[in-house]
């Protein structure tokens, strides 16, 4: 079996907590065992110790994109700031993306303090402007660096400049969110893994009514798990992201469109001392269609992008992780970059979630909360998330539950086959774009 990525294979094989048998009560149901799912029971844990929160995992913690992803932990947001303060407001959107770039400290801060060694190293992030016509768009970024301080941190082929942002952290994606259900545990959080939700409802009922929290009185919610058992709680989050469409209801939410990585054998001394990246800056260019990668803490490079197709139905299968010829675009463009042919030791990829207006969202209503959405940048805004939900479901009233993200609700994806066409033909225009920019720049 194709085992779901290089970070989680790295820590060992996993031990499956036991599954939930029966039916259950708590104050707050989590579907999703990601870093949304864990850290908003890790800041509620914190917040209120005597509230009874329960994880419900349909494998286990980190299987998702959580376990797999390119581990930058970074403040980029799918949304501009000039878009989101032409919708929200100028100070609204500054107070995003301050909130942003304060969760990469958040990761650092809390993994630090709680002993989770997930090799975090804040050098930043560089995208290499590598043609021309890049240079011309990104001149007028206030990020905008010259070619030789671009090359002093990623020494890759035809450089003429960069956009540089300190709002970002290399880290081990597996490491982060194994260690961090461990923690939460230790919190008294309970942790059930092969727990498949089913269905997510509300009911009316005054007997388990929230106490007068958050507006939600007299509703509760139930989750009906695969094998017949129900949980009961007076708060349930969904934090399923690219899975979402699995859930009943949900179909057209969130559309789960794949990333794929590789990773190389360590490379040597020489290799470094050449191309630099001594900070572990996470790195990409400025094509359109998404690359990034990152030198990890034992001296690899893992690299990603997206290029896959996106499945009919919003289909998710264990097949979907491997594409050969997105693979051996990912083996090219680390030659083209670097101008070695790497050894590969592992391919893998997985879904990430993509509400139809790219906004990504957190919230609560009637009982429900829910966050994610982030398209690729949900290693550190998932930190974000939870703290915001911790708040929303103890009725906290915080700048974090102010941000316009809170309570965003994206119009749903078309139904098929508008849907499979549509964003495959923008995964398509996103490669011809990258293809006619460089016919124009040779
Ligand atoms: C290959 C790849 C590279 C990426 N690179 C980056 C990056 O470098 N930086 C960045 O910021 N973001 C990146 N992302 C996105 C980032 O990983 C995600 O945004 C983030 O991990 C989402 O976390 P989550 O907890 O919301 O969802 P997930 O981590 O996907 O967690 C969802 C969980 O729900 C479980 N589940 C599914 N269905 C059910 C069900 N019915 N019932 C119960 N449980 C269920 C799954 O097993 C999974 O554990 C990448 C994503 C991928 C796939």
């Amino acid at each position: 079996m194709n085992s779901p990525s290089f970070w989680l294979d790295s820590l060992g094989p996993i031990e499956k907590r036991p599954p939930l048998a029966g039916d259950l009560e708590a104050d707050v149901a989590i579907a999703g065992g990601g870093y949304t799912g864990l850290w908003t029971a890790y800041y509620l844990a914190k917040a209120d110790p005597s509230r009874r929160i329960v994880v419900l995992d349909a494998e286990y913690c980190g299987f998702g994109a959580s376990g797999r992803n390119g581990g930058w932990a970074s403040g980029l947001f799918p949304v501009s700031e000039a878009r989101l303060a032409r919708r929200f407001g100028p100070d609204a959107a500054a107070a995003m993306h301050r909130a942003l770039g304060g969760a990469v400290d958040e990761v650092g801060r809390v993994t630090a303090a709680e002993g989770i060694d997930c090799d975090y190293a804040k050098g930043g992030t560089i995208s290499l402007v590598r043609s021309p016509i890049q240079l011309r768009r990104a001149k007028g970024d206030p990020g905008f660096v010259d070619a030789g301080t671009a090359r002093a941190m990623c020494h890759a082929t035809g450089v003429l400049g960069g956009i540089y942002s300190e709002h970002c952290a290399a880290l081990h994606p597996a490491k982060l969110v194994r260690g961090l259900a461990s923690v939460v545990e230790g919190l008294g959080v309970t942790i059930h893994e092969g727990t498949r939700v089913e269905q997510i409802k509300t009911e009316r009922s005054p007997r388990r009514g929230n106490g007068g929290q958050a507006g939600q009185d007299g509703q509760t919610g139930q989750i009906k798990i695969s094998g017949g058992g129900t949980v009961h709680a007076r708060t349930i989050v969904r934090a399923l992201e690219g899975y979402t469409a699995g859930l009943a209801g949900h179909r057209r939410d969130i559309a789960p469109v794949y990333s794929l990585m590789i990773v190389t054998e360590p490379l040597p001394e020489e290799f470094w001392q050449r191309v630099g990246l001594a900070r572990r800056e996470t790195f990409t260019d400025e094509r359109r269609l998404v690359i990034y990668g990152q030198r990890t803490a034992d001296d690899r490079l893992a690299f990603g992008g997206r290029g896959a197709p996106y499945h009919f139905g919003s289909r998710i299968r264990p097949e979907y992780d491997l594409v050969p010829e997105v693979f051996e675009a990912l083996r090219a463009t680390i030659t083209e970059l670097f101008g070695i042919d790497p050894p590969i030791a592992h391919r893998w990829g997985g879904p990430l979630g993509i509400p139809r207006d790219w906004m990504p969202s957190v919230g609560l209503r009637d009982a429900v909360a829910w966050a994610g959405g982030y398209v690729g940048d949900g290693v550190a805004a998932a930190n974000l998330a939870g703290r915001t939900l911790s708040d929303l479901i103890l009725g906290i009233d915080s700048d974090l539950t102010r941000l316009p993200w809170v309570g965003h609700r994206s119009r749903r994806w078309e139904p098929e086959p508008a849907r499979w066409l549509g964003i495959n033909a923008g995964l398509r225009a996103t490669a011809l774009l990258d293809a006619l920019d460089r016919r124009r720049a040779a």
